[in-house]
């Protein structure tokens, strides 16, 4: 054999799988239907800007070992995300729910008031399901209103999430917004964590350092020619869909795609004054706007370029030929994955990573940490 890994994806699961076994002394190849590296979290400089291709990726994790990591490979910049969501009143509010929401959406300036107006709110959804026999919130509509209640669950929540998912919030799993901190004081990062940042110069930089000294092959469908390559190599390691990797023999996981639209505004230095913009209401056909040199230029930074670029983020039903981009983790596409899963937990010579192979709702640092994992015992 000439190689001992075919690694198929160079995303953020490929590309640290390679890294790894690569600096254990293992021979791999990697290979990319794309014609770039990086997956979904590259970047590409455009007009001096680095411009999140697929959607903003913002870097947060608790985990120091995996903040380590990552340092060691490329520098991170000090970028907080602070998003602010457009709501269907026409007023801006701060993200993630806290004083600062609180006293925009109620005029309450302590904590103290905050969190009477919060269980006024909340004690109407609670009372109402524990009337119905309802202890834990089922689905997020019942998480939402127990957790924060009717205002903001339908000024902030509701339509953003029904235009993100496609599916009513009483059809969605609780678990997707629980990543949403409510908090009682005036802090507006939108993550607990304790580091967070972008790579400076944008994450295909990383992507590049992970992969020095390894071969990597783009523009090559695995499909197109799967024995040819899986005779390349002693082991698999598989990033991509896990349901494609079947053929669909159990029929199709749901995905959600993301189409956008992106301009360059040459006399307009700063458009929306951050980073992340979300459009809380029904009427507004995207999700958000992305105007990108706020990943990376700060305070008088800004006005360096004159041009901005902004993505407008469309969220669609994934059909086949899309990018996947979510897993759409509902009760239907849970069990259809278990079975999948259990095909896969039969493999001898194949290792599946990532959110595509593991169809889970990952964050990147939990891609890395969950892909050194699995390959922990190959090296
Ligand atoms: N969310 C919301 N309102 C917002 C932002 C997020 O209701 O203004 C909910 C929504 O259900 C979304 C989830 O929180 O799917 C996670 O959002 P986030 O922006 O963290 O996810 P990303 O798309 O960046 O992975």
């Amino acid at each position: 054999m000439k190689y001992d890994f075919l690694i198929v994806g160079a995303g953020l699961a490929g590309a640290t799988a390679a890294h790894e076994l690569t600096k254990a002394g293992r021979r791999c190849l990697v290979i990319d239907k794309r014609a770039h590296i990086g997956g979904n979290i590259y970047t590409e400089e455009v007009d001096g800007i680095n411009v999140h291709k697929y959607g903003a990726h913002i870097f947060h994790t608790s985990d120091k070992f995996i903040w380590d990591y990552v340092n060691s490979l490329v520098e991170f910049n000090r970028y907080t995300n602070c998003p602010v969501a457009q709501a269907p009143d026409g007023k801006l509010y701060n993200l993630p729910f806290n004083m600062n929401t609180f006293y925009q959406m109620w005029g309450v300036k302590t904590p103290e008031e905050a969190q009477a107006k919060i269980e006024e709110q909340r004690k109407e959804a609670v009372e109402k399901m524990s009337a119905e026999g309802i202890t834990e919130p089922r689905n997020l509509e019942e998480q939402a209103l127990s957790l924060i209640g009717r205002d903001i669950y339908e000024k902030l929540i509701k339509h953003y999430t029904e235009k993100q998912w496609g599916r009513p919030c009483s059809e969605l799993p609780a678990f997707i917004i629980r990543r949403l901190p409510v908090r009682l004081t005036f802090d507006n990062n939108y993550f607990n964590d304790s580091y967070q940042g972008i790579p400076i110069g944008g994450y295909t930089r990383l992507i590049e350092r992970m992969l020095e000294g390894v071969e990597v092959r783009l523009n090559v469908n695995y499909f197109e020619n799967k024995a040819e390559l899986d005779s390349l190599a002693d082991k698999i390691i598989y990033t991509g869909e896990i349901d494609r990797f079947y053929d669909y023999k159990f029929g199709h996981l749901q995905y959600r795609t993301v189409s956008f639209e992106t301009e360059t505004l040459n006399d307009t230095p700063n458009y929306q004054g951050n980073a992340v913009v979300n459009y809380t209401d029904s009427k507004t056909p995207f999700t958000r706007i992305i105007e990108h040199k706020h990943f990376e230029s700060f305070g008088n930074d800004l006005y360096v370029n004159p041009k901005t670029i902004i993505s407008r983020e469309y969220s669609k039903e994934w059909k086949p030929g899309d990018e996947p981009y979510y897993p759409v983790n509902d009760d239907r596409n849970s069990s259809l994955y278990a079975k999948y899963k259990a095909l896969a937990d039969e493999e001898t010579n194949v290792i599946f990573c990532g959110r595509l192979a593991e169809y889970r709702y990952y964050d990147m640092h939990q891609v890395i940490s969950a892909t050194l994992d699995k390959i922990s015992s190959l090296k």
